[in-house]
């Protein structure tokens, strides 16, 4: 813990949609909160300025020339060391000076990271869900090897997490299943005929979530859901048959878990990533996101319908993937 008994973040993948929001809710905490590292690949005029804002100890970016366009970026007085480069990002998620670390860096280059941090045992809050997809057994090894606390952002598995009980060796007993609920995307209703034509600006253009532009495209062809239920599958332990999915276009609903009883709970709240990060940096506490409120008498209606499987290719992929033998689903990813 840094000063005051605050939590030290390092936010790698700080420039983007994820680390932009956590550091919109850290700084609506400046008691609870400190920067200790913010990373970039090579938007280095955006990671300057956040630099300058929040004065972390160390900065790291993809090469050396990042990091000279960065240090040039900097103040002469600035507190920042610069570094760059894969290794640079393992040391700062595994560095002393940090307790917490917001894995926010997006596809399979964010993996050593999230070892490293998971093997250190850290407060690992996992955002960048392809490290997981790839990793597979061998980083839920790493997380119980090293002791840290893993805690997921995904708004579907970060709803999940929010309806068991903290006490993980009871989860296997109340879950009969999990429904992780997906928008649909943009294209949900786009007559198949066209779908060849569509453009990148159409495939980003997420009707309810503001998103990275990967994930946005994974999302606009349902591969984003079938890395959701890999990545389910190792953070609640499930046999892939007890990991279901459901179109719910709304996304009001972030997801549910089926209990053994028959009770299904569900987490509902606007779709506003601040929630998750939120309670990622705060649990078992509840901290203010800045996220709208849900108003029921202004909700018409919330609507749930089965994935189509002609439209929707991707998403049988990921169970073939984790019925393969061990490897496939970093294949897939
Ligand atoms: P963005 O594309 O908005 O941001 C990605 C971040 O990673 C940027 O800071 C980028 O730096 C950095 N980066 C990119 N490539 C590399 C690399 N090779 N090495 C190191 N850093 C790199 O992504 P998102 O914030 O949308 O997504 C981040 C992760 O969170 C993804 O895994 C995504 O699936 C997951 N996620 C995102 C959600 C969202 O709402 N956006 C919701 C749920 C999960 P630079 O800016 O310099 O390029």
């Amino acid at each position: 813990m840094g000063v005051a008994g605050r939590l030290r973040v390092a936010v790698l993948g700080a420039t983007g949609s994820v680390g932009l929001n956590t550091l919109d809710v850290m700084a609506r905490h400046p008691d609870r909160f400190e920067v200790t590292a913010l990373t970039a690949h090579r938007k280095t005029d955006e990671l300057a300025a956040l630099c300058r804002t929040w004065r972390p100890r160390v900065a790291v970016v993809a090469g050396p020339d990042e990091a000279e366009a960065l240090r040039s970026a900097l103040p002469v007085d600035a507190v920042t060391e610069v570094l760059h480069g894969p290794r640079a990002l393992e040391e700062v998620a595994a560095h002393e000076m940090v307790d917490a670390v917001m894995a926010a860096i997006v596809g399979a280059a964010g993996l050593r990271a999230c070892m490293a941090a998971a093997a250190a045992g850290k407060r690992l809050m996992l955002a960048n869900k392809e490290a997981l997809v790839v990793g597979g057994a061998l980083f839920m090894q790493a997380v119980q090897r090293g002791g840290a606390t893993l805690l997921p952002i995904d708004s579907e598995h970060s709803a999940i997490f929010q309806c068991l009980p903290t006490d993980r060796s009871l989860w296997n007993d109340w879950i009969d299943h999990i429904v992780l609920t997906a928008s649909g995307g943009p294209f949900r209703t786009r007559a198949p005929a066209t779908l060849s034509a569509v453009t990148p600006e159409e495939a980003v253009a997420h009707p309810n979530w503001v998103m990275g532009r990967k994930i946005s495209v994974d999302s606009a062809t349902m591969m984003n859901k079938a890395l959701e239920v890999i990545e389910a599958r190792w953070l609640f332990g499930l046999e892939p048959s007890r990991i279901r999915v459901v179109i719910h276009p709304q996304s009001i609903i972030h997801s549910m878990v089926a209990c053994r009883d028959g009770s299904v709970l569900a987490q509902l709240g606007t779709p506003d990533m601040r929630v998750p990060i939120a309670y990622g940096l705060s649990f078992p506490e509840r901290i203010e996101s800045g996220a709208s409120r849900l108003d029921f008498t202004r909700m018409n209606d919330l609507q749930f319908e089965p994935p189509d499987p002609a439209r929707f290719p991707g998403l049988q992929l990921a169970y073939d993937a984790l019925r393969a033998p061990e490897g496939a689903t970093a294949v897939l990813n």
